[in-house]
């Protein structure tokens, strides 16, 4: 093992590390090298049922608990996550392939989630309403669902479960996580860490090992009363079918496929810098990346100029070299995607304005060119899906309201962009864009306090901010007649 940093790589159910009972493992391998970091316990259907054992037993305690105890440990928590930063940074960098800069960068984001839900599992206010008898009182209360099952992705290991965990821990739900298949190891150490801060026994389980035996069994299991994913559209469709048959709670954070509209006004630096941090922010891994970048016909050379300039700045990287601000891709599967999307592109007649391949300079490992692509039409797969790598396409438009059409003809409706200095026009757009997030000259939304989640095929519920309870609270009306 390349860290030396992980001191269990177990599974963690009811307060115990353990092996999955066939003794069997599965490779965790760093993007950057294809070594092998660590084996991981392959888990199935008896591990997840057994996690869902310790999480309902431990639930009838925990829901029980003052908010203002929960609260103190998911603070703890966020202590000691911070104490052991370095650590948890440097499990990301091993697994994940991310360079340190942003390996330390999510930490930060992830414990924001911690911090903030600390607070506000505190405020969890239930109502009264006035009743239209003198004899009647009507009471709302706002209770934990219950068990959550969280199935996150492999892009921020450790973001992704604060994310999901810090509200369904502040709402009293106990949790049961499965994390991706690639990522596992960041999942541990926060757990390990969970451990160190006190966090009662059952309170959270991480199941790693086989997706679908694992998913089926929390699915079947009547005792899970919500399943909170991250990942593909298509995982999280077969989840919302597979929830159906116990009426589970779903909350779905799934593809975009975001459009960014630059207008002529707009501040070009402020472009050019919005649209870099959105498209090749985490090597053009992240479900809000810019995925099409719309910009008015009048000022397309300078800031394709402009753009061009900048992304030649960007320095890719394994995750131990300093100088990198990204990493490789997460593995052949999506190199292949990549590659894929620019060459139909160019088919197609776009150019290649910048990058367009593989780094030869690493033998191992998916490192891509920064790669910005100019005359892109429509009909091109890259108009049609998400990349999920470092590829920013560049379209001319010159209508505004054609333009917002176009944004909005996607199955996605997660993120959006517009960047100008006009009022009138930001209005116009965010008001028009069917997605859930749009950032009017900012190109990095998301933050612990405001709801962040998708519309359309991009999912369901809201994760972040006072929106991000709902989904882990049920809503009691209480009738009394005096
Ligand atoms: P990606 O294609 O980006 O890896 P996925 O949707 O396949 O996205 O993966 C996201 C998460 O969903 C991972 O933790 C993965 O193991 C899990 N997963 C994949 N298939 C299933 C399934 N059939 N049931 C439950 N979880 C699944």
């Amino acid at each position: 093992m390349s860290t030396n940093l992980l001191d269990l790589n177990k599974l963690f159910i009811n307060g115990e590390w353990v092996q999955a009972e066939s003794g069997e493992t599965f490779n965790v391998y760093n993007p950057a090298t294809a070594e092998v970091v660590s084996p991981v316990p392959n888990g199935g259907d008896k591990e997840a049922r057994l996690a869902v054992d310790a999480a309902h037993e431990a639930f009838r305690t925990w829901s029980q608990a003052t908010a203002y105890e929960r609260s103190t440990y998911i603070k703890k928590w966020h202590d000691i996550i911070l104490e052991h930063k370095e650590e948890v940074a440097q499990v990301l960098v091993d697994e994940q392939g991310k360079p340190m800069t942003e390996a330390l960068g999510e930490v930060n984001y992830a414990v924001s989630f911690l911090a903030w839900y600390a607070e506000e599992a505190k405020r969890i206010y239930g109502e009264t309403i006035p009743a239209s008898a003198i004899d009647k009182r009507i009471i709302i209360l706002k209770q934990p669902v219950g068990v959550v099952a969280a199935i996150t992705p492999w892009n921020f290991p450790a973001a992704m479960i604060t994310r999901k965990i810090a509200p369904a821990l502040a709402a009293g739900c106990t949790v049961v996580i499965k994390p991706a298949e690639q990522t596992p190891l960041t999942a541990i150490k926060l757990a390990e860490l969970a451990e160190k801060a006190g966090l009662p026994k059952g309170v959270i389980n991480v199941v790693t090992g086989d997706a679908k035996k694992i998913g089926q069994a929390w699915l079947e299991d009547e005792r899970v009363a919500k399943i909170t994913f991250t990942g593909s559209t298509e995982v999280g469709k077969l989840l919302m079918r597979g929830a159906a048959d116990t009426v589970k709670k779903v909350s779905l954070e799934l593809g975009g496929h975001a459009p960014v509209i630059v207008f002529g006004d707009a501040d070009l630096d402020k472009a050019v810098e919005g649209v870099i941090v959105s498209k090749f922010r985490n090597a053009g891994q992240t479900c809000v990346c810019a995925n099409r970048i719309y910009v008015e016909k009048s000022i397309v050379p300078q800031f394709t100029a402009k753009l061009r300039e900048e992304v030649a700045k960007i320095k890719v990287g394994a995750g131990n070299e300093p100088e990198a601000n990204i990493g490789p891709l997460i593995n052949e599967q999506a190199y292949e995607k990549v590659q894929a999307h620019i060459d139909d592109a160019v088919e197609k007649g776009a150019s290649i304005e910048l990058g367009g391949k593989r780094i030869a300079a690493y033998d191992k490992g998916f490192f891509f060119e920064p790669t910005i692509l100019s005359g892109v039409r429509e009909d091109m797969v890259i108009m049609q899906e998400e990349t999920f790598g470092p590829v920013a396409p560049i379209i001319e438009f010159d209508d505004v309201e054609d333009v917002i059409k176009k944004a909005n003809s996607s199955r996605y409706g997660l993120a959006a962009y517009a960047y100008t200095e006009n009022l009138k026009t930001a209005i116009t757009v965010y008001e028009k864009l069917e997605f859930g997030i749009v950032g009017i000259n900012d190109g990095l939304p998301s933050t612990a306090q405001a709801p962040f989640g998708g519309i359309k095929e991009s999912g369901l519920g809201r994760e972040g901010g006072h929106h991000g309870l709902d989904d882990f609270l049920e809503v009691k009306y209480v009738s009394i007649k005096l």
